[in-house]
């Protein structure tokens, strides 16, 4: 049975990789020393206020497994549901605390600041996907909020050329591991005979709401983990 649903988010995420193949590091750079940006360590950005949540690419994941796996939690929020009412997400996030905080954040500085995660590294340079006007989609880099450190500061053409590589290097392995994620979805819920259904998404959702303890299958190392999650899991991430 093919699910359309999935084949129409895996044919946008084939778009957005053929966009990102075009833009150049240089070009990227460029903006990136135009923006300037400069943090005044005011530990907004790794709070849920700021960004919904640090979503782990595999190399990350590994690493907070092997630090302490219990730091780990399946990303809000979940992509799809099967028939049976299981979740399935793209990866793991890192938790956070009630208050919506890091769980590595103490008084605004990050615990473990030289090996923060790949996102963590980027920020505030995320490519975004977003429609022009002619509903064509196009990746910008829109760097924050404007509502948290400094711009227009010097940044040198090394470090900013740095900052692009790395970047553009995130937003490959980003696309990679989610068309992995649905191409392995498709392969399973083709085998299982069962599909999406927005439906019954949203009312498995409402139950999780509710309290109902829920399996999310989490794509991680080319299989998916089964973690059972509770609406507690999620409170300072206001989700669901
Ligand atoms: S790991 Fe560090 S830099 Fe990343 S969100 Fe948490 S506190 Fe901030």
């Amino acid at each position: 049975m093919s699910d359309s649903y999935i084949d129409r988010e895996l044919s946008g995420l084939m778009v957005e990789q053929d966009l990102l193949l075009k833009w150049h590091e240089q070009d990227l750079a460029d903006i990136i020393s135009d923006v300037g940006f400069s943090c005044l360590l005011c530990g907004r950005c790794c709070t849920t206020e700021f960004n919904c949540h640090v979503f782990l690419l595999d190399a990350d994941a590994e690493r907070v497994m092997a630090m302490n796996p219990s730091l780990l939690i399946p990303a809000p929020e979940f992509e799809l549901a099967d028939e049976e009412g299981n979740f399935y997400v793209s990866g793991y996030a890192l938790r956070v605390r009630e208050d919506g905080s890091c769980i590595f954040l103490t008084d605004t500085r990050c615990r473990i600041y030289d090996e923060r995660f790949t996102i963590c590294r980027i920020y505030p340079y995320m490519l975004h996907r977003e429609p022009d006007r002619r509903k064509n989609l196009e990746f910008r880099q829109i760097s924050g909020l404007n509502e948290h450190g400094e711009y227009h500061c010097p940044i040198s053409e090394d470090d900013a050329l740095t900052f692009a590589r790395e970047t553009i290097a995130y937003e490959k392995a980003y696309l990679a591991q989610m068309i992995g994620f649905y191409r392995a979805v498709r392969a399973l819920f083709e085998q299982k005979n069962t599909r999406h259904i927005r439906a019954g998404y949203d009312r498995r959702i409402q139950e999780f709401r509710k309290g109902a303890p829920v399996v999310v299958n989490v794509w991680f190392q080319g299989t998916f983990v089964p973690v059972t999650v509770r609406r507690e899991d999620y409170l300072g991430f206001g989700w669901p």
